[in-house]
């Protein structure tokens, strides 16, 4: 009895000590994991805050001629709350917050609740739901209709930019159809076919014969660059060049880096190259579409790190701030800012709100989440845009603005 009831306690004691010791292993991992962002003020000296903090006014609703559809990729709502407090402090506002129409999109897919750029920008682009790595075709393979090449249709001019190669998953939706998102080499065909204006990116790699730097390279002989030149384009390569550029060039393809741009001199960056695209597209008395992609926010938050984030969050703020100027001085342009999908689940654990810098930011996950996204909008019928709905709504909602009927659609054959 006696003996039973010493190992019953010597038991207890072990139960005791191994439980203290995982407690203690968990505590010790969540500090582990617990970063203040030490960040340098340099690292964001780029940018300058909006000089107010209230919203940009409504506009009456009249006809929309002209569309700008600004996609942040993995851009959860926290991605903009994490660099507002960091860069201005809980109570400040980025351009992306002033914009006085906002919702919420859902972006599961065809069939994964969580998703990549290839399914969730196809639903962004045609207004259907697909398959994960498929690019603007349908899960049985029909290629479908997008919201790009439906403005085409109409006669209005075309872009697209990002800070990704080109023929990255989001750009790549809004013009080609694969099956398979990393046949770049493909998709920069399709895109060089597809006659779109504007083509701003990096990707050299997957356009010219012979150029390392990339994962991929060409090797079927062909030099797209030339072909462009050869179809009207003019190309070019540096921020220099871009702004040499003037408005009677109407079909420009500009490539920055062999592979992604690295958002540093001699590349331009993604504020001037949206206002470079808008300049040229907006020559066209029947309207344009422009896709602007600041497609890095997804990589910072895959490798968790909190500066690469905020800068490219940065970075779209400047270039949502080129595209609402645009606007206003326009009235005639609707602007709609969402993202693909969000990425990283970071989120804010312990932190006063008005000390820069000095929150604590965890991170769920390396990887994409299935959280829903942030929907902004400016400009005429942006109030559309209000409320909760899905990602595929987001093109239908252009379409219809815009008068395009039969949207969504399937097609047989590839437009030109
Ligand atoms: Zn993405």
């Amino acid at each position: 009895m006696v003996l039973t009831q010493n190992c019953y306690k010597e038991n207890q004691m072990k139960k005791f000590k191994i439980l203290t010791f995982i407690i203690v292993l968990f505590l010790l991992s969540n500090v582990c994991k617990k970063s203040y962002p030490t960040f340098d003020p340099d690292d964001f000296s780029f940018y300058t805050p909006p000089q107010e903090k209230t919203p940009f006014p409504l506009v009456d609703p009249r006809p929309v001629k002209n569309v700008i559809l600004m996609i942040g990729d993995g851009m959860g709502f926290i991605n903009i709350v994490v660099t507002r407090t960091v860069v201005l402090g809980a109570q400040g506002r980025l351009t992306i917050e002033r914009l006085p129409v906002t919702g919420a999109i859902d972006n599961y897919d065809a069939t994964k609740f969580v998703s990549g750029s290839a399914a969730t920008g196809t639903s962004l682009a045609t207004g259907y739901k697909t398959i994960e790595n498929m690019i603007s075709m349908l899960p049985d393979g029909t290629p479908a209709l997008t919201i790009l090449e439906a403005a085409q249709e109409k006669g209005m001019s075309t872009g697209l930019v990002a800070t990704s190669t080109i023929t990255h998953a989001t750009p790549a939706a809004f013009a080609a159809h694969v099956p398979y998102r990393y046949n770049e080499l493909e998709i920069a065909v399709q895109l060089l076919e597809s006659k779109i204006n504007v083509l701003f990116g990096g990707g050299r790699a997957l356009f010219k014969s012979g150029i390392s730097g990339y994962k991929l390279k060409r090797t079927d002989g062909r030099d797209l660059v030339e072909e462009a030149w050869k179809a009207d384009y003019v190309y070019v390569e540096t921020r220099d060049e871009l702004m040499r550029l003037n408005a009677e060039n109407d079909r420009v393809l500009g490539l920055f880096n062999d592979g992604y741009l690295i958002n540093e001199y001699p590349e331009p960056t993604l504020a001037e190259m949206t206002d470079a695209a808008l300049e040229i597209l907006s020559q066209n008395e029947t309207g344009f579409f422009l896709m602007v992609e600041a497609s890095q926010i997804d990589w910072g938050a895959e490798d968790n790190d909190i500066i690469y984030t905020i800068k490219e969050q940065l970075h779209f703020d400047l270039a949502i701030r080129s595209a609402i100027r645009f606007a206003m001085d326009d009235e005639d342009t609707l602007v709609v800012v969402t993202a693909d999908h969000a990425t990283g689940g970071m989120f804010i654990s312990v932190g006063p709100p008005n000390q820069l810098g000095k929150i604590n930011i965890q991170w769920g996950t390396n990887r994409h989440n299935g959280n829903a996204v942030p929907v902004f909008a400016y400009g005429p019928h942006a109030e559309r845009f209000m409320g909760w709905y899905d990602n595929t709504e987001i093109p239908k909602k252009i379409a219809n603005i815009l008068g395009i009927p039969d949207f969504p659609r399937k097609i047989t054959s590839k437009l030109n």
